[in-house]
Formats: C-alpha cells, sequence, structure tokens
C-alpha cells in the first residue's frame, strides 16, 4: 500500500473510531442498543432461513461517507454533480454483479428485493395485466401478487402451487399459463427446499408468451457458486437480495443474462433498458452509495473459493439436519432439502408455528414461524417452522454439529407443552441445559471476524 493509500484508508478508519466515540458519548441509549446486538448474535443459534452473516468489512463499506452523495440517476448519467466517487463505486459493482451471476447486465440500485420486483414487474406489464406465481401458503412471496402487497392489488395475480409430495406443481402451472395467458410468470420462492426447475418454467413461458422472471433471493449463493442451477440465461430477469444468502447490506439486484437486449412488451426498448427506467425513474428515486460500496465488496467475496466451500457446507448441513430430524420423528416437508432450508411441519406434535419459535428462542435458537400447504393456522401463528442453514455453516459448522442441533431443537421442542395456540410451557430444566448447550457451541464455533479472539476464524469465513 502507498502512503496516500494509507492515509486515506487512516481518514476513512478514524471517521468510523471518531464516530463509534461520539456515539457513546452522545447517545448512550443507542450505543448500549447497537452493543447488546452483536453480543446476541455472537451467542444465538442462528436458523432463520432468508439470513446470513455479513463479514466486518461489509459493514464497514456501509458505514462510509458515500452516504452523504446525493445522486439520482446512472454513472455517467447523474442528475447532481460530486458523484465520480460514486460512478466509480457503482461501475465496481455492476461489474462484480455481472461476474459473480455470469449475467450480461445488472442493476445494483433496488433497496430491496421487494422493490427490485416491482421495479421489474411495472416495467413488463401494464396495470391490471396478468401474473403467474407461486401462492404464498405454498412457499411464494408477497411480491408475487399476494393480496397483501401491491403486486396482487395492481396485478391480476393467478397462483400456482405445489403436488400430493410437495414439490412445485409444473402441470399446474403450464394449465393456468394457457387458461390465464400471464404476461410474466415467477420462478422463486421463500420457503421451497428443492431445487426449482427454471428451465421447464421458461418452457411454460414461451408456450404462452410470457417474460419468465427469475426470483432467487433465498437461494443466491448457491447459484453463485453452481450448487443450485443457474437461471440467468434461462429467465428474461433474474432479481435477488443481497443480504440473505450472499453475506451483503440490505438491498437487491436485477439481473440479466441472454436475453439482455430482447425487446420488451412495448416492441422498442431492450430488457437491459427496461430495468434501467424500471428502477429510476419508475420506483425509485436517488441509489443509496453506501450500501452499493456494501454490495459491491460482498459481490467480491461470493467469487472466492472461501465462499464456494461454505456453499458447499450450507447445503451439507442442511440434508444432515434434515436426516437428523427425519431420524427422531420429526416431519420433514418433501423429506428432505436440495438447498439451504429445512421445512418441518410442527402442528402434528402438538404446538404451533408460534409456540415453536418461541419456545426456541428462550433457548437462544432462532427459526421462524411459516406457513405450509392447506395450514389451517393465520400467518402470525403457522403450522410449520422453517430452518436454515447459512449462518450455521458460516460458523464453521459441519453436518456432524447439526447431528448436535438436531438433538437441541428435538428436546426443546418435546419439552414444549402447549396451553392455546400461542401460550406454551416450557421444562426450566430443558431450557437452562439447552442455553449452555448453544453456549457452549456458538463459543465452539464464533462468528468469523466478529470476536476478537477469533484468529483461526481466518480458515473458515467464507462470506
Ligand atoms: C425475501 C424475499 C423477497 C424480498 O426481499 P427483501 O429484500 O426482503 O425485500 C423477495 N422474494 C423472495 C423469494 C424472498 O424470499
Amino acid at each position: 500500500m502507498n502512503t496516500s493509500a494509507e492515509t486515506r484508508a487512516s481518514e476513512r478508519t478514524e471517521l468510523l473510531l471518531r464516530g463509534c466515540a461520539l456515539l457513546g458519548r452522545t447517545d448512550p441509549v443507542l450505543a448500549d442498543l447497537l452493543d447488546e446486538e452483536v453480543g446476541r448474535q455472537t451467542a444465538t443459534l442462528a436458523m432463520i432461513a432468508s439470513a446470513s452473516v455479513a463479514d466486518p468489512s461489509v459493514l464497514a463499506a456501509a458505514g462510509s461517507a458515500f452516504s452523504n452523495v446525493t445522486a439520482e440517476g446512472y454513472p455517467g448519467a447523474r442528475y447532481h454533480p460530486g458523484a465520480a466517487g460514486f460512478d466509480a463505486i457503482e461501475r465496481l459493482a455492476v461489474e462484480r454483479a455481472k461476474a459473480a451471476f455470469g449475467a450480461r447486465y445488472a442493476n445494483v440500485q433496488p433497496h430491496s428485493c421487494s422493490s427490485a420486483n416491482i421495479s421489474v414487474l411495472t416495467a413488463l406489464l401494464p396495470p391490471g395485466g396478468v401474473l403467474l406465481g407461486l401462492d404464498l401458503d405454498s412457499g411464494g412471496h408477497l411480491t408475487h401478487g399476494s393480496p397483501a402487497s401491491l403486486t396482487g392489488r395492481h396485478f391480476t395475480a393467478v397462483h400456482y402451487g405445489l403436488d400430493a409430495d410437495g414439490l412445485i406443481d409444473y402441470e399446474g402451472a403450464a394449465e393456468l399459463a394457457r387458461t390465464h395467458r400471464p404476461g410474466v410468470i415467477i420462478a422463486g420462492a421463500s420457503a421451497y427446499p428443492r431445487t426449482i426447475d427454471f428451465a421447464r418454467f421458461r418452457a411454460i413461458a414461451d408456450s404462452v408468451g410470457a417474460y419468465l422472471v427469475a426470483d432467487i433471493s433465498h437461494i443466491a449463493g448457491l447459484v453463485v457458486t453452481g450448487e443450485h442451477l443457474s437461471p440467468i440465461d434461462l429467465a428474461h430477469v433474474t432479481t435477488t437480495s443481497t443480504y440473505k444468502q450472499l453475506g451483503g447490506p440490505r438491498g437487491g439486484l436485477i439481473l440479466i443474462g441472454r436475453e439482455h437486449d430482447t425487446l420488451g412488451p412495448d416492441g422498442r426498448s431492450t430488457l437491459a433498458q427496461l430495468m434501467q427506467r424500471g428502477v429510476f425513474p419508475r420506483s425509485q428515486g436517488t441509489p443509496d452509495p453506501a450500501a452499493i460500496a456494501a454490495k459491491a465488496r460482498a459481490l467480491d467475496m461470493v467469487v472466492q473459493p472461501a465462499f464456494k466451500e461454505t456453499t458447499r457446507r450450507i447445503v451439507a448441513d442442511a440434508q444432515a439436519l434434515a436426516a437428523a430430524l427425519t431420524a427422531r420423528g420429526h416431519r420433514v416437508l418433501t423429506g428432505g432439502t436440495d438447498n439451504h432450508m429445512v421445512l418441518l411441519e410442527i402442528l402434528g406434535r402438538g404446538v404451533t408455528g408460534v409456540v415453536a419459535e418461541r419456545a426456541l428462542e428462550e433457548c437462544g435458537i432462532l427459526a421462524n414461524r411459516n406457513r405450509i400447504p392447506g395450514d389451517v393456522k393465520p400467518p402470525l401463528v403457522a403450522s410449520g417452522l422453517r430452518l436454515g442453514t447459512n449462518v450455521l455453516a458460516q460458523r464453521g459448522m459441519g453436518t456432524a454439529e447439526m447431528a448436535h442441533c438436531a438433538r437441541l431443537l428435538h428436546e426443546v421442542l418435546a419439552a414444549t407443552t402447549a396451553v392455546s395456540d400461542t401460550e406454551y410451557r416450557l421444562d426450566p430444566a430443558v431450557r437452562r441445559r439447552t442455553r449452555t448447550e448453544v453456549a457452549e457451541l456458538c463459543g465452539r464455533f464464533p462468528l468469523p471476524y466478529y470476536a476478537p479472539t477469533s484468529a483461526d476464524a481466518e480458515t473458515r469465513t467464507g462470506f
């Protein structure tokens, strides 16, 4: 590093440190809340399928002075002066997104995958246009046309579901496509443990002249490393969150592969042009330069060999966890998993999803309630539990530790007695013992770089 780079690095570092010191001095209430969170995450077994842990370098990039730059538009075509530095950062993020996913076009400005989906849908469909997506209770996302979402109110949404084995009902989707002639078909899920056949969806889309949008929010990390088949060249447009499996900041991406210069529904603009306009000015204002810097950082980390190793472990861990839970008599939906996610039907054990979630949280284990196909309980109660292995794998836990995690889950659920849909009793001895074991496990597998003592984390980190 030359001297001027060192000076700049130290100016940036000093600014962050001064900010932390100022916060502690002038706003101890907020500082305490922020401090507690690091300790909590370090000591908690997070099995939230939509979560991952951002490398501290990602957090540092997100906390930069670029937050002060206001610049609508795109690199080289801003509506404000003073954006030369930000232009370079956004170009870097775009190049890294294209490289990571093998895409020809990338938009790094969406503030979330929800806003990415809204940008894409409004670019491809007229108001009232027909959208075909996976039903929410079958594992779809709100933005795939749920009546609770703008996408279900602004467009005419039709939903496909699952077959008797809990797998996507491709035949049913094809039939619905023939009947309703959607302008857009969305392939993607928030709660689906199996491989999604994007090629089959593309054939369905082609059979009715629809655009295929792949939403890989949950599996983006697996797609980058080839652990899940990539939809980039199969779908017309692909969207993702950047914080779920990519270990990035809160945010979204829009990606296009070989269809980048395919014409959109207006017959004049390419899909890439439509996506540029669909994000800004149609559905967003100024981009968040600090978040885009953090996306650039995360997108560089996901192409490193260590991340490939982590994603392999994510899948192996999920499969081991599913097998261990099945062996203990739990009902694993679809009988297993191909990705990072394990879905449990939990009501059959006499507790609801929310009761299971709360009892586990008391013991330091985080997993969230989830609606499952044919669910008879309302969304805030639910009959299922969704588990994910992203963070466990990031901590370096392997299949041996999954047997341990399955035992902990099982013991807590077995010691939980439902009093109602939302109330329960948990055996205090089991709670005490599980907390001790969770603390021991988390101590043995620290979050890489989050604890000052985790020197050996160097060899384990994949994010
Ligand atoms: C989480 C999720 C989203 C929304 O992502 P946000 O970045 O949280 O807005 C969209 N689609 C799918 C499939 C998701 O799982």
